[in-house]
């Protein structure tokens, strides 16, 4: 049985393909900054490398060796860039990129001890948009997408494959949150008018997709960015 890891696991889309992969048979475990209190949802921030090695030490030990990684926490941000303090502008990269770097360097022995892992990275359809004040988060999310090539590339050979999924316009927290405070240029209901498929989409629509690339049928696939946004971006 495989041990997955899941950042992000405790709201939204994160959530979602944790319980996706739990029902698809695997052990999860899921890295929050405020963790669900439930059983294998550890605290840890992603931008901390000590603070996710000591939580792999617990996993390892409950759960055995991590042979797949889905990245999915993230923190959006909105502000005008003329406005945007560096602090925040480190922020946000830290979390949606240097968070990446940091788990899947952690998770790497596992996988290469093994000779099979597989990494998904949740990055953002805003990195083939762009998106006004956004720019720190969409530079993030599009440095997610080159950092997949660049390591599907490099661990191929070991047997690692690693694919990023951009989410395009999904319901959740983080959605709604933007829509209560006028930041997605109209409402929820607007933008599904104009959304190919005509309707918002779901975090499951993101976990079918993650189960998918984690399964052994999708071993010839790596380094693809593969969008799940109802045909907005194309
Ligand atoms: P969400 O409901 O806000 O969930 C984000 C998760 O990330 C939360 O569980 C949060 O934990 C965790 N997190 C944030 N900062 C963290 C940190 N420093 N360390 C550890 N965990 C941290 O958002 P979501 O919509 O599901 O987003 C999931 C991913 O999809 C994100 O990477 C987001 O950028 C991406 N995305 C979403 C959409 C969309 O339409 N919803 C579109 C494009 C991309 P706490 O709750 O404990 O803080």
């Amino acid at each position: 049985m495989r041990t997955a890891v899941v950042t992000g696991g405790g709201s939204g889309i994160g959530k979602a393909i944790a319980e996706r992969l739990k029902a698809d048979g695997l052990r999860v475990a899921t890295l929050d900054l405020n963790p669900p209190a439930t059983e294998h949802s550890y605290k840890a921030d992603v931008t901390s490398r000590e603070q996710i090695d000591e939580a792999l030490t617990r996993i390892r030990a409950s759960l055995g060796p991590v042979t797949v990684l889905v990245n999915a926490a993230g923190l959006d941000g909105f502000k005008r860039f003329a406005d945007l303090s560096f602090a925040s502008w480190q922020r946000v990269i830290d979390v949606n990129l240097n968070g990446v770097f940091h788990c899947v360097q952690a998770v790497l022995p596992d996988m290469v001890e093994t000779g099979w892992g597989r990494i998904v990275n949740i990055s953002s359809s805003s990195a083939h948009s762009g998106q006004q004040y956004m720019a720190h988060y969409v530079s993030a999310k599009s440095a997610v997408n080159g950092l997949t090539k660049a390591l599907a590339l490099e661990l191929g050979p070991a047997g690692v494959t690693v694919n990023a999924v951009p989410p395009g316009f999904i319901d959740t927290p983080m959605l709604r949150k933007a829509e209560e405070r006028g930041l997605l240029g109209g409402t929820i209901e607007d933008h599904i008018q104009r959304t190919p498929v005509r309707r918002v989409g779901t975090p499951q629509d993101l976990a079918a997709t993650c189960s998918f690339l984690i399964s052994e049928e999708a071993g010839y696939i790596t380094g693809q960015i593969v969008g799940v946004n109802g045909g907005r971006n194309t």
